[in-house]
C-alpha cells in the first residue's frame, strides 16, 4: 500500500509551519507520529498534496508545570506520558490513559496532539482530557487561541481547527487529591476503545463526592460526559448501589453506535459496567 504523490516540507519554526499551511489550506495535512495520517493515505483515504511534517519545530515535546497547571507540548508520545515521573505525580490519569494506547510502537510514535485533532471517536485522549477540563492551545495565520475541550470536538473526524491551524499544547490541572481511574474494553487486535471510561471524583472529608467527572469515548460519535450521572454522584457518599445507578444512566439521550464490535444495546451495557468499574477503580486510587 503506497500513498499517493506529495510534496514534502518540515519546517524548523512555527511560524513557518503556519504560512505554509495558510498558502497550501486546500490540499495539506499536518505530520506528527504519523499513527493515523499515514494508513488513511495508504489506504487513499487522504490523498494531499502537501504533508507538513511538525517533528523538527522545537518546544513541542516538552511537559512542564506552570503553577496549578501542566502544559504538555502536542509533539509528547504517549509513550512519554506513560513514563513522566512529572504526571505520574501530579495528573496520574494521564499516564494510566497512555498505558491502554494500542502497543509499544504506537505508543513510541504517537503523540497527544496528533490524537487530538485526529479527533477519532473511539480515541482514548478525548474522554481523559474532557474530564479534567483540558484546554487545546491553538496557532493560527490569526494567531493563539485556547480552546475548551468541551468545544474543540465536533464529531466523527471532526474540530473547531481550521485547515491552516496548528495544535501546539494541552494544558490540565494538577489534579491534586482527585481520584482517577481509566477503564477500557477494546479488542486485542487495535487497542481502539469499544468503550473507555476517565473518571476524576473529589472527595471531601466527610467522605462526600463533590465533584464528579466521567468522560466516555467509543460509544457515539465523539467523547462525551454523561450530565445525570455525575449529576447523580454528586453530593453522596458513594456506594455499590448509588455507583450501579448513576452508571445506569450514562447512555441517557445517547445515539449508543453499533459496529462490528457489538450491537448497540452491547456497547451501552458495557458502557454501564465499565462506568461503575472507572468510579471503583478511582475511589481506590
Ligand atoms: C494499530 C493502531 C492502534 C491504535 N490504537 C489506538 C488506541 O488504542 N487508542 C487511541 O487513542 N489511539 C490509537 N491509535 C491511534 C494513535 O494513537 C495515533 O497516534 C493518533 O490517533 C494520531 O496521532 P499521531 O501523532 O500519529 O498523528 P498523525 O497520524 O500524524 O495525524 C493524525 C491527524 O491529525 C492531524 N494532526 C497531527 N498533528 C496535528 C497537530 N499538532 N495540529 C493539528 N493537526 C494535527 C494530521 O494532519 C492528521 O489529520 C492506534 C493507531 C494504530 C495504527
Amino acid at each position: 500500500m503506497i500513498p499517493g504523490a506529495f510534496e514534502y516540507y518540515a519546517p524548523r519554526s512555527l511560524p513557518d509551519a503556519v504560512k505554509f499551511l495558510a498558502e497550501h489550506r486546500d490540499d495539506v495535512k499536518i505530520l506528527s507520529g504519523g499513527q493515523s495520517l499515514l494508513p488513511l493515505m495508504k489506504m487513499r483515504l487522504s490523498k494531499p498534496a502537501y504533508v507538513v511534517d511538525i517533528g523538527r519545530i522545537p518546544d513541542l515535546d516538552t511537559i512542564a508545570e506552570q503553577g496549578s497547571h501542566l502544559i504538555i507540548g502536542a509533539l509528547v508520545t504517549h509513550e512519554q506520558i506513560e513514563h513522566s515521573a512529572l504526571l505520574q505525580q501530579k495528573c496520574p490519569l494521564l499516564p494510566q490513559t497512555a498505558t491502554t494506547i494500542a502497543d509499544v510502537q504506537v505508543r513510541n510514535r504517537g503523540t497527544l496532539g496528533g490524537s487530538i485533532a485526529h479527533a477519532d471517536p473511539a480515541g482514548d485522549w478525548p474522554a481523559a482530557i474532557i474530564v479534567l477540563d483540558a484546554e487545546i492551545k491553538v496557532v493560527g495565520p490569526a494567531g493563539e487561541r485556547w480552546v475548551a475541550c468541551d468545544d474543540f470536538f465536533l464529531g466523527l473526524l471532526m474540530s473547531v481547527l481550521e485547515p491552516d491551524e496548528i495544535v501546539t499544547a494541552v494544558k490540565v490541572p494538577v489534579t491534586g487529591n482527585d481520584k482517577t481511574a481509566y477503564e477500557k474494553a477494546a479488542p486485542r487486535s487495535s487497542g481502539f476503545a469499544v468503550v473507555g471510561v476517565a473518571a476524576s471524583l473529589s472527595i471531601d472529608n466527610t467522605g462526600t463526592c463533590s465533584r464528579a467527572a466521567i468522560g466516555i469515548t467509543g460509544v457515539t460519535d465523539k467523547a462525551y460526559r454523561p450530565q445525570r450521572t455525575e449529576e447523580m454522584l454528586t453530593g453522596k457518599r458513594l456506594d455499590t448501589q448509588i455507583i450501579a445507578q448513576a452508571a445506569a444512566e450514562s447512555t441517557r439521550n445517547i445515539e449508543v453506535i453499533e459496529d462490528i464490535n457489538g450491537s448497540s444495546e452491547y456497547r451501552a451495557h458495557l458502557t454501564h459496567v465499565y462506568v461503575a468499574r472507572a468510579i471503583e477503580q478511582a475511589l481506590k486510587s
